[in-house]
């Protein structure tokens, strides 16, 4: 029977969203979400098994993670007159900038299509949420971003610099010129730094509209759940006020902690995973009912005909990777699959020709 009181009383725009639905993946081939295949080697599991001893599980973890700050410094060279501000994963900091910012009138905006947690996350807030099309092949609009950046007078603009799901770099001369233009804050959300190898982290000093934001889920540690935003104390002391006290908890700060102070394993597996991207796409564009789009990530978005039926094809010989082809749009007939080992990139491919032949 219905609850009547969830009609009267759940607002209506949560109630007409759906939750994020993750799959089960059971045993298949994971490469449906950017995570990176490779682990630490036996001897470091024992060194970070040991750091984990440490951990005082009857304590609350220092709240402001000043220690794992300190490693994200020294690991990820963030500029010394910048502060630093740590989510659970940067789905959360995505959250604390929004709900900072939730004017009942305030304007959410990101090209499109982008990260869907920025649209989700604008509505859970009240905001209103614009969207601008990317071309086709997926650059900013940027006649479009200036009449809308000028007509909604955005509170914050999310760039996902490489873009997911699309996976390429916007120019860096439109980025700017966004940034510089903007009448509100920009997030530059570079979760897929890696493997772009660029990053505007040494810009924060030239804008005060302008913070960068990271995780580390793409680097090997997704489990943790850690992201990071940069920016001036201006904005991060805000924002620090929305954070819960003790969002990260302490085995990930430990855990991180160790992980960056190796941070040249992290690296090493980045580099193997750019060369597997080079590989994975030069085969894909061999394909010629495949249509691949350039990627700066750690996945490649391709075309194909009848994608949802090869993507229910691959599932059957146990692959997993995203279909995109619901979200319609732009992204009809896409697929959009994770770069992982060699082996496991072969894997997907002898799949995905078994399924066009
Ligand atoms: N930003 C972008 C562009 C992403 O693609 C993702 C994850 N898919 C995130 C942020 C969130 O990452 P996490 O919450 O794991 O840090």
């Amino acid at each position: 029977m219905d609850n009547p009181y969830i009609k009267k009383l759940v607002r209506d725009e949560v109630r007409a969203l759906s939750a994020y639905h993750v799959p089960n993946p059971g045993d298949a081939v994971k490469l449906d979400a950017m995570e990176n295949p490779y682990q630490f080697s036996p001897e470091l599991v024992e060194q970070w098994l040991t750091v984990l001893k440490r951990a005082d599980l009857n304590r609350y973890p220092d709240p402001s993670a000043q220690e794992l700050k300190q490693a994200i410094r020294n690991a990820m060279h963030i500029p010394e007159n910048m502060e630093l501000l740590l989510g659970n994963g940067s789905d959360e900091i995505i959250q604390i900038i929004i709900m900072a910012l939730a004017k009942s009138d305030a304007v959410v905006m990101a090209p499109e299509p982008t990260f869907v947690m920025y649209k989700m996350i604008a509505t859970f807030c009240n905001m209103t949420y614009a969207g601008v099309p990317l071309t086709n092949n997926f650059n900013l609009d940027m006649p479009a971003m200036r009449i809308a950046m000028k007509e909604q007078q955005p509170a914050v603009i999310f760039l996902a610099w490489p873009n997911n799901p699309t996976g390429n770099l916007f120019t860096e001369a439109d980025v700017i010129e966004i940034i510089e233009n903007a009448p509100g804050l920009v997030v530059v959300d570079e979760a897929y730094t890696s493997f772009a190898q660029v990053s505007f982290m040494d810009r924060l000093t030239d804008y005060d509209n302008l913070v960068v934001m990271r995780t580390v889920s793409k680097s090997g540690l997704a489990g943790l759940r850690l992201g990071y935003l940069a920016g001036s104390a201006a904005w991060l002391n805000e924002f620090d006020k929305v954070r819960m006290p003790y969002n990260i908890n302490i085995l990930t700060q430990l855990s991180a902690q160790f992980a960056l102070e190796h941070v040249d394993v992290l690296d090493e597996q980045a580099a193997k995973l750019r060369v597997a991207r080079a590989d994975l796409m030069q085969a894909l564009n061999n394909i010629n009912e495949v249509e691949v789009f350039d990627s700066s990530a750690n996945f490649i978005l391709f075309r194909i005909t009848n994608a949802s039926d090869v993507f229910a094809c691959l599932n059957n010989k146990n692959i997993l990777i995203k279909n995109l082809d619901p979200a319609g749009g732009a992204l009809t007939n896409c697929l959009r699959v994770t770069v992982s080992t060699p082996e496991e990139n072969k894997l997907f491919l002898d799949a995905l020709n078994a399924c066009i032949n």
